[in-house]
Order: structure tokens, then sequence, then C-alpha cells
């Protein structure tokens, strides 16, 4: 069987290996349209030692995902994090994160003092006694506007949009809820089958109380760390990938459509006839490349949006002065600051901090917004270390920047609406009727690494079949 994979980043190649395994003997080719593999994993050669541009971390709690990594052999190299907690940056202050709640949104006023108004706590703690949501199951909704209309605007400016923006590079108004906080909008599900009045402060109660049923259940046993990475970056995963999957890699080899023919599908600009192939770019090239095999998949898929981002790497010699925090989050209506987050990635991450000296990642760009991923690279490193400064105290300059690297990720992140589950299905269900044509990676996954593996590992088995 010859299989085509389009696209080299953590989806197609992961793909590839999980064919190999269940296929040995299969012809397996990829298509990168880069001249590197990895996609939005990029771990760069500081003379430091080698560190992640791209994706840094991943949830440790996805046993699927740290078996995976196992199975590759690359158990010894995952590290834990250091633990130390990240802080918000708010009204010229810095606040721990609340405890509890669904990415910021909390089920009481408690904990956000200094981050909402009085105001808005005294309407938090009302919620319950509002008319219900109109929820519909199965359906989504813009968490930005449930939000703000439940609680008001600081909730998710201060709180919410910092939150999720760090994973999604989205504002809340843009973020589905059940396409970012599935669990959320399960609760809510249950709640109007149960025929309960929906709140939020009702649901995201029930979602700390099953936490906190999880944490007695565990007893004394010390809780595991939420992230892992690896110790010399996830280059150590897609070398491996592509290493083990025994795939012919082709680099520099942009692929601009997918034509059905006698014997079998071609790729335009490449040669070779393939039994099945397997499409892993982002959504806008997805689109491009099936809009002849499958013109309603390829349709469908124009709806979904990109949010770019930008990272601005920083080593120090001393980290003299920098919190003892794992990161920085600010809030997404802070004025007078450019950066929407700090990882202080030698403070979170033990392995780092032995390099010696100080790593810090600021990261620019949200959703709608791409004027800073454009700027020029001395003023984003200018932005980066006024900005620390000014949050932290921490004079950079001064403690001697010895390296830089400014990655940009235009269209870095699909942007998960209140309308992305409806388009991944309605892709999925028009890709129904093209036997050998199937589709993988972040916008039809999920984002997180774990849900990226998953997804892939998930469209090989669809493939061989
Ligand atoms: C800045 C940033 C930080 C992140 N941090 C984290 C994190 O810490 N933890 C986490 O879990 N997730 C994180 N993510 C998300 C995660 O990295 C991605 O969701 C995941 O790597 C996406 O993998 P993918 O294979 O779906 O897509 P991609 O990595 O985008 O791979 C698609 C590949 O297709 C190639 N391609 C595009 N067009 C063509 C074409 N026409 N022909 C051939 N090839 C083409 C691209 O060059 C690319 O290599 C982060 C993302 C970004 C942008």
């Amino acid at each position: 069987m010859k299989y085509a994979i389009i696209g080299a980043g953590l989806a197609g190649l992961t793909a590839a290996y999980e064919l190999r395994q269940l296929q040995p003997d299969a012809e397996i080719d990829v298509f990168e349209a880069d001249e590197r593999i990895g996609g939005k994993l990029y771990t760069v050669p500081f003379e430091s030692g080698r560190t992640d541009m791209g994706a840094e971390g991943f949830l440790a709690f996805r046993k699927d995902a740290t078996d995976f990594f196992e199975t590759l052999g690359l158990k010894d190299t995952i590290v834990a994090p250091s633990g130390l907690k990240s802080l918000f940056y708010c009204g010229g202050n810095l606040h721990a994160i609340p405890m509890g709640g669904a990415m910021g949104i909390p089920a009481s006023s408690k904990g956000l003092e200094g981050l909402i108004s009085e105001e808005t706590a005294s309407r938090i703690e009302a919620e319950k006694d509002q008319p219900g949501i109109d929820w519909q199951p199965g359906k989504d909704m813009s968490v930005g506007k449930l939000v703000r209309e439940r609680y008001g605007d600081d909730v998710v400016d201060h709180v919410v949009s910092s939150l999720l923006g760090g994973v999604y590079s989205s504002s809340a108004d843009d973020l589905g809820i059940r396409a970012t906080i599935p669990q959320l909008a399960a609760v809510f599900d249950k709640m109007v089958a149960e025929g309960e009045k929906v709140t939020l402060a009702g649901a995201v109660e029930k979602l700390d109380a099953a936490r906190a049923k999880m944490r007695e259940a565990a007893g004394d046993a010390k809780p595991k760390p939420v992230f892992g990475a690896f110790k010399d970056g996830y280059a150590q995963l897609y070398e491996e990938l592509a290493e083990q999957s025994g795939a012919q890699i082709h680099l520099d080899s942009f692929i601009s459509g997918i034509k059905r023919g006698p014997g079998g599908f071609r790729l335009e600009k490449a040669e070779g006839v393939f039994d099945r192939v397997l499409v892993t770019t982002p959504a806008p090239t997805a689109a491009a490349q099936l809009r002849t095999v499958s013109p309603e998949a390829s349709a469908a898929l124009k709806n979904v949006k990109l949010a770019s981002s930008v990272v601005v790497g920083l080593k120090f010699d001393s980290a003299e002065g920098l919190p003892d925090n794992s990161g920085i989050l600010v809030a997404a209506d802070e004025p007078g600051v450019r950066a929407k987050a700090f990882t202080l990635a030698s403070k979170k991450w033990p392995h780092l901090a032995e390099r010696g000296g100080a790593l810090v990642r600021a990261s620019f760009g949200r959703f709608g917004d791409d004027s800073l991923v454009r700027a020029n690279e001395d003023d984003l490193v200018d932005y980066a270390l006024d900005d620390l400064q000014k949050i932290t105290g921490f004079d950079g300059r001064a403690a001697g920047l010895s390296e830089i690297f400014v990655q940009r990720w235009f269209g870095g992140l699909p942007c998960y609406n209140d309308t992305h589950l409806e388009t991944v299905a309605a892709v999925r269900a028009a890709l129904e009727s093209v036997p050998g044509i199937d589709v993988a990676g972040a916008w039809a996954d999920g984002v997180g690494i774990p849900n990226v593996i998953a997804g892939a590992r998930a469209a090989a088995a669809r493939l061989v079949k």
C-alpha cells in the first residue's frame, strides 16, 4: 500500500510512525513545504543548549501521550517542571492565579480580589439567582459572550482571556465553550438533561466539587506534575518519529492540490500515485488541497481562521532579580504592556536552570491583530525587555543578554470558536464520500500535543482499513 502524508509537523510524523507499526511493509511518503520537519515544534540550537521556540510542554496527565513517548524510547528524556506558580499581571500589579474554576471562570469571587471590581464580585455571587442560561445541548457558545453576560467584562479581560489566550492565542470572545472547555459544556448539557436551571456559577461549582472528590480519592498521594517537556526540546520527539517511521520525507515539497485518477491519488507538484492520502496541513492550506477531491470539505474548512503570535527567546547571563515563578500572564486590556505572556523558562524547568543564567520566552500577538507579529526584531526585543522590567523589576539589559531568537508564527494556531466543532464535523462528514483521504492535525483534533498525537494515530488506523 502506498501512503502520502502532506505535512511533516507532529500530526504528519506521528501518522507516518503509526502507519509503519500497523503495516510494516507500507510505502510512506511525507511531503513537507518547509526546509525542516516539526512544524509548530521547533527546537533551536542556542549556544547554551537546544531550546524550544514553538510548543515547549505537554499535558503530562495524558497517559496516552506519555505511554506513546515511552514506546518511542523517550521515557528518560522527559522532564518535570519545578512546580513554581504562574502569576497574572493586571492593573499594574502581580496577582496569584485563582485556584479552581474552569480556565479562569470562577464559581465565586473568592480569590479574585484585586483582579475584578466590587460590582463584578457582587454579580458573580448573585449569578445563580439570575434567570437560567439558554444552553442548547450539543451546541456551542462564545466563552467571552457568556462570561461577560453572566459575570462582567473584567472577568473576561483580566482572567479568562489571559488563561485561554495562553493556549489558543485568541481572546475568550473568539473561542467556544465546548471547543475549548468541553468539561464545562458537558456539565451544562447534564444540567439541561436533568431539568436543572443552568447557571455559570452552579456549573463551575460542580466542576470544582468533582475535582475535590478526585483529590480526596487520591488521598495523600503526591500530585503528579501537570506538564512535562523534553530535556533537549521537542526535536527529540520529531526526529525520533521521522527516524522510526522509516518514511521517505521530501522537504521543500509544497503540495497545492490532490487529484483522484486511475490507479489512485496524485499530488500536485509531486511524483507518484498513492492509494491513501493524509492531509495534516493548517486549515486554509488543507482547504486548498482538498478543493478538487472534496469541494464540500474545502468550503467548510474555509471557516477556520488562524491566530498568529511571535515568541521572543531571551538568554540572560544572570537570573538575579527574576521572580521565583514559572510565568506571567498579562491581562488582555492591560495598558502600556505589549507582551501577552512571559514564560520564565529557566524557573519553570529545572533542566533549563542547570544551564546557568536565565531563559525567558516573551509572547506577543492575539487573534485579529498581527501588528506585533510583524514588528521588527529589534523592536520586539526592546518591547520584551521593557515589559519584563516593568512587570517584574528584572533589568534584562543589565543582566547581560547573551542570546536572542525571534520566531514568528503566522497563523500558528486555529481559532477554536463557537462554530469550530461543527466545521470539523462537516469536513469529516464530507470526506466520508472520498474513501482513501483523511485529515489530522491541530484544527481537526485539538491544539494540544496529546490531542494531535491521538488524532494522527486514529487517522492512521482508519487509513489502513
Ligand atoms: C507558539 C506556539 C506554542 C505552542 N505551545 C504549545 C505547548 O506548549 N503545548 C502544547 O501542547 N501545544 C502547544 N502548541 C500547539 C502545538 O504545537 C500544535 O498544535 C501542534 O504542534 C500542531 O501540529 P500539526 O502537525 O497539526 O501542525 P503543524 O505543526 O502546523 O504541521 C503542519 C505542517 O504542514 C506543512 N505544510 C503547510 N503547508 C504545506 C503544503 N502546502 N505542502 C506541504 N506541507 C505543508 C507545514 O510546514 C508544517 O510542517 C503551541 C503552538 C504554537 C504556535
